[in-house]
């Protein structure tokens, strides 16, 4: 089954339980300036969640871009070193607004995946999660569905493993909340790792497809609890997570719609290892940024267009490793368009427009980034530790052009570390000297009209997980 084929269906098998068919929203969250992107499907729902909407429908489903480069949910560390992780995904989801609450979820989720007429996945591959004290949830997994007791098991908060796994679901540090049970998919003993809640749980055989959050909470900036009109459903499952269990591989990045632009990556890069981590990461920012773009912003040097510029900056260094010093980004555009267009409009009518912020910011990059990496080069020929020092990657920001977290991708790829505090120290030093960046201006007012600007004042939270640099 197809990735276009798989949205196609989990819209239609939800239409036909009687819920709306509601579009994507866009990846700049309509009226919540405390969240940096959409990052699930209720980000759009969330004052319907929370009783200060009201929709003609109390069902709903949607196929939603996400991006997960920043704030509480961030994996932009996470592409190229997993499998199941991008920075831009497609999340399917189903909602209830005081509508259904856990046994529908539950059995509605269960049916998509398992039944021979949706997606047919063997029950025995499956394994569940429930939130360690939601013993109603245990239940109807074990009693109503029939999952094998010891495949579900209880998960508390947080546990402070790699990827923080709890079953407690929140969209940001303040908002919607609640317990929530998981679905995890086997991918067999070939590939490491244990099912969630072992010591193993970070490895990449057991995957995790699906989230059934039990909305029940609002939570407000002083940390309050409130209870939210009516207990709600918001479920999330990546689409490119599902489409690798339906087409027997085991990364999102072997599936159809990533195969495609991984070749058209190496085509553009004059690579022949398809293989590359690079040309993964690349596939991977080419959809964050083409987005990202096309809801509106722009690489800048501040808030949203700062980490779009970020993200940007490493799909291009990643090219720069690949031996590729002309400008190939841009490049990548039509494929995909190709590959998603049909699925998001906007993103063929935007094509062009994206095309020219690629190229601008490729060309802005370009002028600094082989001197940099010549920087960069020679203070690790010199090194004595196994941490570059602050001084150094600071250098490298201020003069070059190359984002903190850059500089620490390169660095990572070598087992290296940096010193923060030293680099947080000189930041804070230029900070108060001035505001000004110069080496980051690009003059982007010829090229597009920013319409609505993206305003963004969550930058305390931001800077606390060092998002912003
Ligand atoms: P993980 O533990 O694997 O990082 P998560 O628990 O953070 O996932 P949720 O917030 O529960 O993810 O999101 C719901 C679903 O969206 C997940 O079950 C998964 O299928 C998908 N998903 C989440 N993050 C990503 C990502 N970075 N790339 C692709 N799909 C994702
Ligand atoms: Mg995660
Ligand atoms: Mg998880
Ligand atoms: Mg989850």
């Amino acid at each position: 089954m197809k990735s276009a084929e798989i949205r196609q269906a989990f819209l239609q098998f939800f239409n036909s339980k009687e819920h709306s068919i509601v579009p994507s929203s866009s990846l700049i969250p309509g009226n919540d300036p405390t969240l940096l992107f959409t990052n699930a499907g209720m980000v759009q729902f969330k004052d319907v969640f929370i009783g200060e909407d009201k929709r003609s429908y109390t069902r709903a489903t949607s196929s939603q871009r996400c991006v997960r480069a920043g704030g509480k949910h961030n994996d932009l560390e996470n592409v190229g070193y997993t499998a199941r992780h991008h920075t831009f995904f497609e999340m399917l989801g189903n909602f209830s607004f005081g509508d259904y609450f856990k046994e529908s979820a539950i059995k509605y989720a269960w049916e998509f995946l398992t039944s021979k007429e949706w997606m047919a996945i063997p029950a025995e591959k499956l394994w569940v999660t429930v939130y360690s004290e939601d013993d109603e949830a245990f239940d109807i997994w074990a009693t109503q569905i029939g999952v094998p007791k010891d495949r579900i098991i209880r998960i508390g908060d947080n546990k402070g493993g790699r990827y923080n796994s709890d079953n407690f679901w929140a969209m940001g540090d303040t908002g919607p909340c609640g317990p929530c049970t998981e679905i995890f998919y086997d991918h067999g003993e070939s590939i490491w790792g244990g099912p969630p809640g072992s010591p193993e749980e970070d490895g990449d055989r057991y995957i995790e497809i699906w989230n059934i959050v039990f909305m029940q909470f609002n939570r407000t900036p002083d940390g309050a609890m409130n209870p939210l009109p009516a207990p709600s459903v918001d479920t999330g499952m990546g689409l490119e997570r599902v489409a690798a269990v339906m087409q027997d591989v085991h990364s999102n990045y072997e599936i159809d719609l990533f195969q495609n632009l991984l070749n058209a990556t190496a085509e553009a890069t004059n690579s022949t290892d398809l293989e590359n981590k690079s040309l993964r990461v690349i596939a991977d920012h080419l959809r964050s940024c083409a987005f990202l773009v096309v809801d509106g912003v722009l690489p800048s040097n501040e808030g949203r267009g700062y980490v779009l510029r970020r993200i940007m900056r490493r799909a291009i260094r990643h090219g720069h490793k690949l031996g590729q010093t002309n400008a190939f980004f841009h490049k990548l555009v039509s494929a995909l368009v190709k590959e998603m267009g049909e699925a998001y409009p906007e993103l063929a009518q935007a094509q062009a427009q994206v095309e020219k912020v690629f190229l601008l910011e490729e060309e802005q990059f370009a002028k600094t980034l082989e001197k940099g990496m010549a920087v960069l080069e020679s203070a690790l020929a010199q090194l004595s530790g196994k941490e570059l020092s602050g001084d150094v990657a600071f250098t490298l920001y201020d003069t070059y052009g190359f984002p903190l977290d850059l500089t620490a991708d390169i660095i990572r790829e070598r087992d290296l570390t940096i010193d923060e505090a030293r680099y947080d120290e000189l930041m804070t030093q230029q900070r108060e000297m001035s505001r000004a960046a110069g080496q980051f201006k690009v003059d982007y007012s010829n090229v597009v009209q920013l319409d609505g600007a993206t305003e963004f004042l969550g930058y305390s939270e931001l800077e606390n997980s060092g998002v912003v640099t």
